[in-house]
């Protein structure tokens, strides 16, 4: 199946795959600021169950148009084909940016280029954004992420050690 063949009953969702909604309750902004409310936003809108989390592989062609390293959520466009290369879904930082107005697009041949981030929603339950930017090297909209504990610039989000605050 390709992009052109848009088929609702396409999602063939598996036993494993992450139901969105009882994501959406675990991963509430309300609950704790370092969860996004544009990402719940955009699966409330957009999300599909079974939707992962992907990384562009290292040396990946389409590095020249994401960057490199750049993160997706989203899964294979069509589950049922195990040749299909293409994935539906948006950029990661495109969801914490603009909530339900980031597109869900089919990009075709993605897939393809994409590596899954093994476990990351739990990563997210556990650490919130952090999961997404392991470095601190993002300014989210929040300014209270890095705060000052015994002299020290830590992440208030998941306790981490920051240097260069
Ligand atoms: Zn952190």
């Amino acid at each position: 199946m390709n992009c052109e063949q848009v088929s609702k009953e396409g999602a063939a969702v598996t036993s494993a795959a992450q139901p969105i909604r009882a994501l959406v309750k675990q991963i509430d902004p309300a609950s704790w600021d370092a969860y996004s409310s544009n990402l719940v936003k955009w699966l409330k809108a957009n999300g599909r169950d079974g939707d992962c989390v992907f990384r562009l592989r290292a040396g990946a062609k389409l590095e020249r148009v994401y960057g490199s390293g750049a993160m997706f959520v989203g899964q294979k466009f069509s589950l049922d084909d195990a040749t299909d290369t293409d994935f539906s879904g948006a950029l990661l930082m495109g969801t914490l940016s603009f909530g339900r107005d980031a597109p869900r697009h089919c990009h075709a041949g993605l897939f393809a280029q994409l590596q899954e981030i093994e476990g990351f929603w739990q990563q997210y339950i556990d650490r919130g954004r952090c999961a997404i930017d392991t470095d601190h090297r993002v300014m989210f909209r929040e300014n209270n992420r890095i705060v000052s504990r015994d002299g020290k610039s830590v992440c208030a989000w998941c306790s981490a050690e920051v240097a260069g605050h």
